[in-house]
């Protein structure tokens, strides 16, 4: 009698946990492998379609699915109304790749989503390889299978609004079925089967990356949330990974044109200046001075704009070369003769546009006299399109100051802090690692491994604070 009240109760308390995640075992997720498609193949030994209206049809082999309008699809000459379960007593081929678990069609506008469902334990079996290499020590490989499984459960219900909980890309995690399958890494998810770690009555939010390069990120300085288990640690072991060493060159009109194109306009760039550090001399805000302005902004948003495999961590030190103008207070307005103002305006207008490079308005600046062959060249790039219209009300409401900074040379007795300011025209980074840093780090848990430590020991290293429960 005891035993059944200690199941019971055991029982009752994990309900508690289980609240918000809605399960009582092993956990199933849904898995959205292709969104908005309007055909594609299923294949199975014997494979039978479960309409929205009861309707069954049942096949041998491979079957053509293809959008029938709102609502239905055609299945081998028959109209199904979504959303239609698929399930075989095998594998499940989707376009030929095989899955555990079964499909779901479900409607999405004109077209449908096919969404695989299964048992998580399953569903770890198709994304673990494409995280971790499985020669790995079964160490790491087990505390990828935690971590994995944790952020999973965690994640569930991202997709919610498109019909599945998680897609198959990196954006959630990476997953491909049973071709990414691999013995050790099953063994690795068989003997952490069910193990979860927790913070908070929930599943935590387990990020992870390849390599910190020394020194894991503060949270906070990343996605801007401090998570009290997601702060900065030291890597107990020095390691060497295929990124201890990269370098980025890249010029400082390219930068611009990627911040830009994230939302960040300050021109073409001929300053990065870090300004924040973090634990390790990771580099948490940079600020950039560009030919449109100067602004502060975290080194993971300059990651994110230049390319996150690029710039492939904020663990760096910029340098650069070429000889960039610099601001400086802004001079007295030149008083112009009155036949100037039309190339004013116009070199005005190219520049907001962004039409010179930061050589060419440096040249400009040095040589006056050659803004007019700018001018008619930048105008004979843009290939005749018009300019946008510069009335004079216009004009004379903005300080063309704003557009057009006065600029001088470098001035080495300028009283500004310059210590690890990178100026001029083409800068290169010199960085370590790989990722956001956030989390475990994929190659520090090989070292720990290496050196005898446990997955339970590495997740809770990197991790502090989570508990690690055994769910079912
Ligand atoms: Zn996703």
């Amino acid at each position: 009698m005891k035993r059944y009240l200690k199941i019971a109760l055991a029982f009752l308390l994990l309900g508690a946990f289980f609240v918000p995640m809605g399960f009582a075992g092993e956990p199933s997720v849904s898995v959205g492998l292709a969104s908005g498609v309007s055909n594609c193949t299923l294949k199975a030994n014997s494979i039978t379609f479960y309409d929205a209206s009861g309707k069954q049809a049942s096949f041998r082999g491979t079957v053509s699915v293809s959008a029938g309008g709102r609502n239905n699809i055609a299945v081998g000459g028959k109209t199904l109304a979504l959303p239609v379960t698929v399930k075989s007593k095998g594998l499940l081929y989707l376009n030929g790749k095989p899955y555990r678990g079964i499909f779901r069609l479900v409607a999405s506008s004109n077209s449908f989503t096919v969404v695989n469902e299964l048992p998580i334990e399953d569903y770890l079996k198709g994304v673990l390889k494409i995280e971790v290499n499985p020669n790995w020590p079964m160490e790491a490989l087990r505390a990828q299978a935690i971590t994995a499984r944790t952020y999973a459960l965690a994640e569930r219900g991202r997709h919610g609004s498109a019909g599945f909980d998680l897609c198959a890309t990196d954006h959630c995690l990476p997953y491909r079925g049973v071709s990414a399958e691999d013995s050790r890494l099953t063994q690795a998810i068989e003997s952490t089967r069910g193990m979860v770690l927790y913070y908070g009555g929930r599943p935590a939010a387990t990020f992870f990356h390849s390599d910190s390069g020394g020194w894991t990120s503060n949270v906070q300085s990343v996605w801007g949330q401090d998570i009290p288990y997601l702060r900065s640690v030291q890597e107990p072991f020095e390691y060497q990974s295929p990124y201890s060493s990269w370098s980025l060159k890249i010029s400082g009109d390219e930068i611009g044109r990627r911040l830009s194109r994230a939302g960040i306009d300050v021109g073409s760039v001929f300053e990065i200046r870090p300004a924040k550090f973090g634990p390790g001399g990771r580099v948490e805000t940079v600020e950039i001075v560009g030919s449109r302005g100067r602004k502060t902004i975290k080194s993971h948003d300059l990651r994110m704009a230049l390319g996150a495999k690029e710039l492939k961590s904020t663990m760096f030190t910029v340098s650069a070369d070429g000889q960039a103008p610099r601001v400086v207070k802004p001079a007295p307005k030149p008083s112009e003769p009155d036949g100037a103002q039309s190339q004013s305006s116009t070199l005005i207008t190219l520049t907001r546009e962004g039409a010179f490079t930061s050589e060419e308005l440096l040249d400009m600046l040095l040589h006056p006299e050659k803004k007019e062959e700018y001018v008619q060249k930048a105008l004979a790039r843009r290939g005749g399109k018009a300019l946008a219209p510069s009335t004079p009300e216009s004009s004379s409401k903005k300080d063309p100051k704003l557009l057009w900074p006065q600029w001088e040379m470098p001035d080495e007795s300028a009283d500004r802090d310059t210590t690890g300011v990178a100026r001029g025209t083409t800068f290169v980074f010199q960085g370590k690692g790989w990722g956001h840093g956030v989390g475990m780090c994929q190659w520090g848990a090989k070292a720990m491994a290496e050196n005898g430590w446990s997955a339970e020991k590495i997740v809770k290293y990197y991790y502090p604070g989570t508990q690690l429960q055994k769910l079912y």
